[in-house]
């Protein structure tokens, strides 16, 4: 079935709720095992049984981020026009910040810009910048260029937007993974080539538009390769390489071995915390959850890793795939920020269709 404007609410809502699940109020991000959460989780009556609204499940800074992303994007601004809206957006934004824990990338690229004054939307390059926080909010702009002949907007949107605060190319190629992918399921193309188009289709038109912005070429290019060596490791551990299938998986791949697994996707250990894994575990949930939306939350939003990160991705590029019908009402039905997750939804169809 076409991508639809349901879909693109179910996106940004599941999206959200994926972000307030694997945060659970700073208790699971990072705090426990993914055996220790799904015991919890049952406790809990399991996932369907879960009201997630305030105060017990507000959404974290990842979907503030996000909405900043996409409610700057539906003014229909382009150029350095709509990259100086960001920026207004995500200082605004870093003042609801209260309780949602933002990464310290983040919270410094932000304090750097100055959007309305010439190049305020440049900080200086961050050797140190490698974590999720561009990938996390970046799926929207997927939703802005969807179409295939988009591609060179949607990669330099999300390489501009995404080195606001991660200027490593860890980071803001972690931007142009995750917008990538929501416009790949926009699109209605095979999971299993989407590693494939990241590497092969968005990294050189990234690299292209970098030395072209003449903006920390050098640094650029001396960190680029980590992103693409693991990007391939990955694809060559599920056999996906070639883009057709059928993916390798390991024997046993319960809770405990993906914890294990995810460590290994990562930079130095913590599972989904650079732009690199963040999508990279959300795509190894898409592959593995098919339609069921409790198996894409077991995998992608309760493990021991940055599991709020990992299921803002995973869950918007599901929800525009599968749409809401299968997903327990209480899981999103009171959800912070619905109203806004909605409305900037429509206006970026509309935009885009
Ligand atoms: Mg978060």
């Amino acid at each position: 079935m076409d991508c639809t404007v349901d879909h693109y609410t179910t996106g940004m809502l599941l999206s959200a709720a994926g972000d307030a699940l694997g945060y659970r109020n700073q208790l699971w991000e990072y705090n426990q095992s993914g055996p220790a959460i799904h015991q919890e989780l049952q406790e809990l009556g399991g996932l369907k049984n879960i009201k997630v609204e305030l105060p017990d499940w507000p959404v974290s800074d990842d979907t503030v981020l996000h909405l900043a992303t996409a409610e700057a994007l539906a003014t229909a601004k382009d150029g350095e026009e709509l990259l100086h809206e960001v920026a207004f957006r995500y200082v605004e934004g870093m003042k609801d910040m209260e309780g949602r824990k933002p990464g310290p990338s983040s919270i410094l690229g932000i304090s750097q810009l100055r959007p309305g004054t010439e190049g305020g939307y440049r900080v200086p390059y961050n050797p140190e910048a490698t974590g999720c926080g561009a990938a996390m909010r970046s799926m929207c702009i997927g939703l802005r260029y969807p179409h295939p002949n988009q591609l060179s907007s949607l990669v330099g949107v999300a390489v501009e937007t995404g080195r606001m605060t991660h200027s490593h190319p860890i980071g803001f190629l972690g931007a142009v993974a995750s917008a990538l992918f929501t416009a790949y399921a926009v699109q209605r193309r095979p999971i299993t080539t989407w590693g494939l188009g990241l590497l092969e289709e968005a990294c050189p038109v990234a690299k292209t538009f970098v030395q072209s912005t003449r903006y920390a070429v050098t640094e650029t290019e001396r960190d680029w390769d980590y992103f693409t060596e693991k990007w391939k490791w990955y694809l060559d551990l599920r056999a996906l390489s070639s883009g057709t299938g059928p993916v390798n998986w390991p024997d046993n791949y319960g809770p405990a071995e993906r914890d294990e697994a995810y460590k290994s996707f990562s930079l130095s250990g913590w599972a989904g915390r650079s732009g690199h894994d963040a999508p990279m575990i959300a795509l190894d949930a898409l592959l593995g959850a098919g339609s069921d939306w409790e198996e894409l939350m077991s995998r992608a939003g309760f493990h021991g890793g940055d599991s709020d990160s990992t299921a803002v991705i995973a869950c918007c590029c599901w929800g525009l795939i599968h749409g809401i019908d299968e997903v327990p009402l209480y899981n999103y039905k009171n959800l912070e920020y619905r109203d806004r997750l909605e409305s900037v939804a429509q206006k970026l169809y509309v935009l885009s269709h």
